[in-house]
């Protein structure tokens, strides 16, 4: 009997295994994040050799095993093929994947996750917006996805309704801190931030995830997005990744 099963995904990441085969982890709409085996995908000629790589958004049927799946046939939607075409975008790929593998379980709901990978994919592709600026929206979204977003209308100190005028932005303590708590904070941990990127970070956490990845802000504010966000993300997570020092290379 036919006991394969249907689940849309994203290819996250991918392992050799043996000699031929490959083992790969995947975002799914239904079943959260998996790992499925592509038998003799490294076989030059395999039907799942152009399939089982990074960032393939398609239709994966699957035979269910006790501790993984099987690969059985994949209709690719996307295969994300622009971004293999462009080292910079590859670097970006591999550590928004690198981002969503950390965050997501297995069982559990990922689909924002899927959705929020799949959207910056695209705008990778598109070009519309600076590949430093998609990250930014990548990093904060991805934060308040788990829950972690950034505290922008109240103080994360005294929790106080903040005046906006006189805010100040805490990395640490996760968002904004006013002007009676600012003192107990050493001032190393405080940034002041152009109104605009407040007003982004507010933007970023509150657009649905298909309309998010189509604003523009001015140079000062992607520079103060881009110094906040991976700080912001890494200070809630306790956790580098490997993406994130490549990225460091090619100044991202
Ligand atoms: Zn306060």
């Amino acid at each position: 009997m036919d006991n394969r099963i249907n689940l849309t995904g994203i290819v996250l990441s991918v392992m050799p295994v043996g000699d031929y085969d490959r083992r790969v982890t995947i975002l799914t709409k239904e079943k959260g994040k998996i790992a499925a085996f592509a038998r003799g995908a490294r076989r030059p000629g395999n039907s799942l050799l152009a399939v089982s790589q990074p960032c393939v958004f398609g239709n994966f049927t699957l035979f269910p095993g006790r501790d993984s799946f099987t690969i059985s046939e994949v209709k690719v939607e996307e295969y994300f093929s622009e971004i293999r075409e462009d080292l910079d975008s590859v670097y970006y790929a591999m550590y928004f994947c690198e981002v969503a593998d950390f965050y997501t379980k297995e069982g559990n709901d990922e689909r924002e996750m899927m959705k929020l990978l799949y959207a910056s994919l695209k705008a990778l592709v598109k070009g519309q917006m600076s590949k430093r600026l998609i990250r930014s929206v990548f990093e904060i979204r991805t934060s308040v996805l788990n829950g972690e977003g950034p505290m922008l209308n109240e103080c994360v100190l005294c929790h106080e309704k903040i005046q906006e005028d006189k805010r100040l932005f805490s990395v640490a303590n996760g968002g904004a801190v006013c002007d009676r708590c600012k003192a107990k904070l050493p001032a190393s941990d405080l940034r002041s931030l152009n109104p605009s990127s407040w007003y982004a970070l507010w933007f970023i956490g509150n657009t649905p995830i298909t309309k998010l990845f189509s604003f523009t802000v001015s140079k000062e504010v992607e520079d103060e997005l881009s110094a906040l966000s991976a700080d912001y993300l890494f200070s809630r997570v306790k956790h580098k990744f490997k993406g994130d020092k490549l990225l460091e290379i090619i100044g991202g």
